[in-house]
């Protein structure tokens, strides 16, 4: 059987979750496959070690220049995406209609169950364990609705390293500050930060998606179909789509991130390694994505770009979605890494030719030749009787194709004042 053809049978009877416990991330906890027993390891899907994690954007310094060596290189990093941030945020390119909720006072305590509140929310028990926190559901007593609160202590981000002088509270820091840039349907919504600066305790209040991983139920004999899969995929590149279209790379797209709701739509989680671009250069030093779901390129050369490498690892989802098991994965990740490189795409000769055509152009190794995003909307395989995914206008677009009208319609009736 070749490499690319690991089943998860074989993987589960290899017992590969306890022989490649070496292999794990220093900081995250080991969750299995959500819902998925142990179909597949999860070790394959555990990103490097953080030390190894690249948080930052290519801005035209000597690519052989290792910004992990360099202290002032990571400190950099991190003030521009900060500064990228903000000045989106000066510019109102801010998605939101309704903010954000920031609260700076916290008041732990106990309801009337002797069960734990955080302010207005009440415990109920945990749903997730994160790479620097825990996800919990806690039920807000004052719209009795349940949330998933991600749980992080600022002492311990900050011990951690990712790089440089780059700590993990970093890290947490910009997926705080990109999550509240957005607002989509097929993105999980970050409705308040709980932030006082007397506690160690950093809370994020998320909509709680209440199913499970588009993986749900993929595995042996095979995955969960091509109808489930093709509305998945489908809200998945409507959630890319919108991200990609505001200088957004995820980097870390992968069934764990990708939550269904009860009512089947996908919303993509997890923007703790994501970053934000500016002009357009969406160039990236190394990838801190998970292993399996790594593009060829981020394995090659000491850049890439972004957008690229999520294509692929919605390849990679799909591929799993399908067929139930990883399109590359070896003994280690030396050997992972080998195939992604290298190996050829297997398929079975009876798959579908429209799903074989777009899994290939997904998958392609050579990201300039590898489909976009907006190719796939219109994939035939995707568009079925539902058409083309369409665009999602969001209100801080529409300000700006409206502030460029209003501007284009100025500048014409002066021109045409000054020419009269
Ligand atoms: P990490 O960066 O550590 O992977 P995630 O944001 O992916 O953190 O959260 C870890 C896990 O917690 C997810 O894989 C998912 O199982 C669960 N989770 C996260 N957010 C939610 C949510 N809004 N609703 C339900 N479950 C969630
Ligand atoms: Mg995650």
């Amino acid at each position: 059987m070749g490499g690319n053809r690991f089943s998860m049978s074989d993987l589960t009877d290899a017992g590969c979750c306890g022989c490649f416990g070496f292999l794990r991330k220093q900081h995250r906890s080991v969750m299995p496959f959500r819902g998925s027993s142990a179909a597949f390891s999860s070790d394959y899907l555990l990103p490097h070690n953080p030390e190894d994690v690249d948080r930052s954007f290519y801005n035209g310094e000597n690519p052989d220049d290792d910004p992990h060596d360099s202290e002032s290189g990571s400190q950099q990093s991190v003030k521009r995406s900060e500064e990228i941030i903000l000045a989106r945020i000066q510019n109102g390119l801010i998605c939101r209609d309704v903010p954000v909720k920031e609260t700076r006072k916290l008041t732990i305590s106990k309801d009337e169950n002797g069960n734990k509140m955080i302010n207005e929310y009440v415990r109920q028990y945990k749903i997730g364990s994160g790479s620097y926190g825990k996800v919990v559901l806690y039920r807000n007593t004052k719209d009795g609705k349940l949330y998933a609160i991600k749980v992080y202590h600022r002492s311990y981000l900050s011990r951690i390293r990712v790089g440089g002088s780059e700590t993990a509270l970093g890290d947490v820091l910009r997926e705080i500050s990109i999550m509240k840039l957005l607002d989509h349907p097929n993105i999980v919504n970050l409705i308040e930060v709980i932030d006082d600066p007397n506690t160690d305790n950093i809370y994020m209040v998320l909509e709680y998606v209440e199913g499970k991983s588009v993986c749900e139920g993929c595995g042996p004999p095979g995955g969960i179909g091509e109808s489930t899969s093709r509305r998945y995929l489908r809200d998945i590149v409507a959630g890319l789509m919108y991200l990609h279209a505001h200088n957004i790379i995820h980097r870390d797209i992968k069934p764990d991130n990708l939550l269904v709701t009860s009512s089947g739509m996908v919303k993509i989680c997890d923007f703790s390694v994501s970053q934000v671009f500016e002009d357009d250069n969406d160039v990236l030093r190394r990838s801190p994505g998970t292993p399996v779901f790594s593009a060829p390129e981020c394995y090659l050369g000491s850049t890439h770009h972004g957008i690229g490498a999520d294509v692929w690892a919605v390849g990679v989802t799909l591929y799993c979605m399908i067929l139930g098991q990883y399109p590359f994965v070896g003994e280690n990740w030396e050997d992972t890494y080998e195939k992604i490189v290298n190996n050829p795409l297997y398929l079975p000769d009876d798959i579908n030719p429209q799903l074989k055509d777009l899994l290939e152009g997904l998958l392609w190794k050579d990201p300039e030749q590898r489909i976009k995003l907006r190719a796939v909307a219109e994939h035939p395989w995707v568009v079925q009787e539902e058409g083309p995914i369409p665009e999602y206008e969001c209100w801080c677009r529409r300000d700006k194709s409206s502030a460029a009208a209003a501007a284009a319609a100025t500048t014409t009736s002066s021109d045409q004042q000054s020419l009269s």
